[in-house]
């Protein structure tokens, strides 16, 4: 409790003129200071973000954060690290007077599902000194739809930027299943609404840059709301997808140019997903049914391949957040060591395979396989140690547990 006697060093006000008043060793700061003290650090923030940025990773600096995350998929986590390598640079480059003007270059990654694309995005978002927002497409509409508008993704960027303007005007934002708003009539495999074109018109609007105005605190727009401008020129867009049938629309044209070359021309029967998936060209896209201007905008296309069983074994244990880490982290919490045997995680990995949701079902037979120790452990003091074998994945074994004791006598 603060004594009436303790008067503020900065305002001079006593502790009865205050509503809470902080003491430190020799001196005392009121509630009223450290607002004003708030608002001068934000100030100062943000005049730092219209300044330079400094020391900011190169292309093998940022690959090599991303590598901390994200298992293979070395194509698209090389031209990401340029791009946004570049996204700095043309951050920096308006500070300095020159006739070239830097245009952004967007990006489009596209894979199966489960295969990192968001985890890509997201990784960025860890280590990257610029804000960062997410929106997925399918939840976006037109204006005057019932949905969430497509400018509602900026007001998440302004949020991550705390509201200084000018960085959330340099920021990156991630859009997910951009493949859910295609037209639908050029594709039959794609059961989206009719609305799809006019989101896509609506998005490429922020993707080619212009003024949007939006609602501070986001939601609809209303007449009498302030609203904020925001210039999305220097917004740098990644957008993702699974893209599913590409690869037909992809290997028909290829045959069809096949035609007439000789043996040597390539297959696409011959060819793998991925290995189509390299050959992509924007008509491709087209075909597929997103509108020209909009893959005008996206010129930087990522595949990214399908997690075979050994990528999936990895996923499961090396990444800094790896899933054995984590259950690993939760038992130590306990005082338990937790052990996964080889031949348990390859059972997993097997299992997983089988989903062919690429590594999103790992959480899940993960959690199915330690439900039963997450809950029978904490009501437990005599455990020591858990070790997970296959016949615990294949649900035929209860796990091998240590006691304390047993751990002592060994
Ligand atoms: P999508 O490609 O559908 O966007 P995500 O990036 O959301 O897939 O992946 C789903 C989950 O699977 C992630 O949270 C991550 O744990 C895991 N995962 C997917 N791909 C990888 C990868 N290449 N490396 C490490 N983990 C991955």
């Amino acid at each position: 409790m603060a004594k009436k006697d303790q008067i503020c060093a900065f305002c001079g006000r006593n502790a009865s003129q205050v509503q809470v008043m902080i003491s430190g060793p020799d001196v005392n700061i009121c509630d009223r200071c450290v607002q004003a003290s708030r608002q001068i650090i934000i100030h100062n923030m943000k005049q730092h973000s219209h300044q330079e940025i400094k020391n900011f990773p190169i292309p093998a600096e940022i690959k090599e954060r991303l590598d901390q995350y994200v298992i293979g998929q070395d194509l698209a986590k090389k031209k990401i690290s340029v791009v946004v390598y570049n996204h700095y640079k043309r951050i920096n480059s308006r500070l300095i007077d020159s006739d070239v003007e830097l245009e952004k270059s967007n990006i489009l990654l596209i894979g199966p599902t489960g295969t990192g694309k968001t985890l890509i995005a997201e990784s960025l978002a860890r280590f990257l000194q610029v804000p960062f927002a997410i929106a997925d497409a399918t939840t976006l509409t037109e204006a005057g739809y019932v949905g969430e508008d497509v400018e509602n993704v900026l007001v998440r960027l302004l949020q991550a930027a705390d509201y200084d303007l000018a960085a959330a005007e340099m920021g990156i934002i991630y859009i997910d299943e951009l493949d859910k708003i295609a037209r639908k009539e050029m594709n039959m495999s794609i059961t989206r609404d009719v609305s799809g074109e006019g989101v896509q018109q609506a998005l490429l609007k922020l993707l080619e840059g212009s003024l949007a105005s939006v609602p501070p605190e986001g939601g609809r727009k209303h007449p009498e709301q302030k609203l904020i401008n925001i210039n999305t020129k220097n917004i740098l867009f990644i957008c993702g997808g699974a893209f599913e049938g590409i690869r037909d629309i992809i290997g028909s044209r290829i045959g069809k140019n096949r035609i007439g070359f000789g043996d040597k021309a390539e297959s696409a029967k011959s060819m793998n997903a991925f290995e189509l998936l390299l050959r992509i060209e924007p008509d491709d896209l087209l075909q597929f049914g997103l509108i020209p201007e909009l893959i005008g905008r996206l010129p930087i296309v990522c595949p990214l391949g399908e997690l075979d069983e050994a990528a999936l074994m990895k996923i499961l244990s090396q990444p800094r957040n790896a899933l054995v880490k984590q259950y690993q982290r939760l038992m130590e919490m306990e005082g338990v060591a937790l052990h996964f045997e080889r031949e348990a995680l390859k059972a997993i990995v097997k299992e997983v395979a089988k989903k062919r949701t690429g590594a999103r079902a790992l959480r899940g037979v993960m959690e199915r396989v330690m439900c039963d120790i997450m809950f029978d452990i904490p009501s437990r003091k005599d455990v020591a140690e858990v070790i997970i074998t296959k016949g615990v994945v294949t649900g035929r074994r209860k796990p091998r547990i240590l006691t304390v004791e047993k751990k002592k006598r060994a």
